[in-house]
């Protein structure tokens, strides 16, 4: 049931044409990881390399991802990763208010098919997006990084977590260390967030 709801899902993301980023993509990116996952990672948007493979984070942030991942010790096909728009913006630009619009169903869909403990918000284009879902005001991806939140989204109880993207620390080493220790706080995190969801019920 799920997974055939997750593949009619896939396949709408495929041939979608809601918005003008159907018309450079050369392949939409819907997302990748287990569908019982415990922890979703939502980034920005596909790169270049996403864009030519179809699959989420496998350029140079998405070895970064990986490396980060394992200081929590995660391993990537533990976690389900996807992005804000499904869809490459062209020359890397961030992704436009109505584009974002237009893509953000798919986002809550798989949000409410997966219904993950923990939602990683990847940067401040993820992280403004799903406070905004959550009915949160977003206080920047300065103070908004490393906290984590409670919250209810599409109707699932999560803990929400953001962090900057791991794009944006390739070359800053000021940020990869924030970054880092940002994933090193994640397993204490996905801990309450096992323990949080009942808690959340209170909510
Ligand atoms: S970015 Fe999203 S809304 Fe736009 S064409 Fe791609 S899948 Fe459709």
């Amino acid at each position: 049931m799920r997974e055939e709801e997750y593949k009619r899902l896939v396949e709408e993301i495929r041939n979608c044409t809601k918005c003008r980023l159907h018309a450079t993509r050369k392949n939409p990116v819907p997302g990748e990881g287990p569908l019982d996952a415990d922890i979703m990672l939502v980034g920005e948007a596909p790169g270049k390399r996403e864009d030519e493979l179809g699959r989420p984070f496998v350029g140079r942030a998405g070895e970064l991802l990986n490396a980060l991942l394992g200081l929590a010790g995660l391993r990537r096909e533990d976690v389900y990763i996807t992005n804000v728009v499904k869809c490459r913006p062209p020359g890397n630009r961030d992704p436009r208010e109505d584009e974002i619009a237009a893509c953000l169903p798919y986002l809550i869909r798989q949000i409410q098919i997966i219904a993950p403990k923990v939602i990683v918000a990847l940067g401040r284009h993820a992280g403004r997006t799903l406070y905004s879902l959550a009915g949160k005001k977003w206080p920047g991806i300065k103070r908004a990084h490393g906290r984590a939140i409670p919250a209810r989204i599409a109707g699932v109880s999560v803990t929400l977590y953001a962090t900057y993207h791991p794009a944006a620390a390739l070359y800053n080493p000021e940020l990869r260390s924030v970054l880092e220790e940002d994933f090193r706080k994640l397993p204490s995190i996905i801990g309450g967030g096992r323990r949080g969801k009942s808690l959340l019920d209170f909510f």
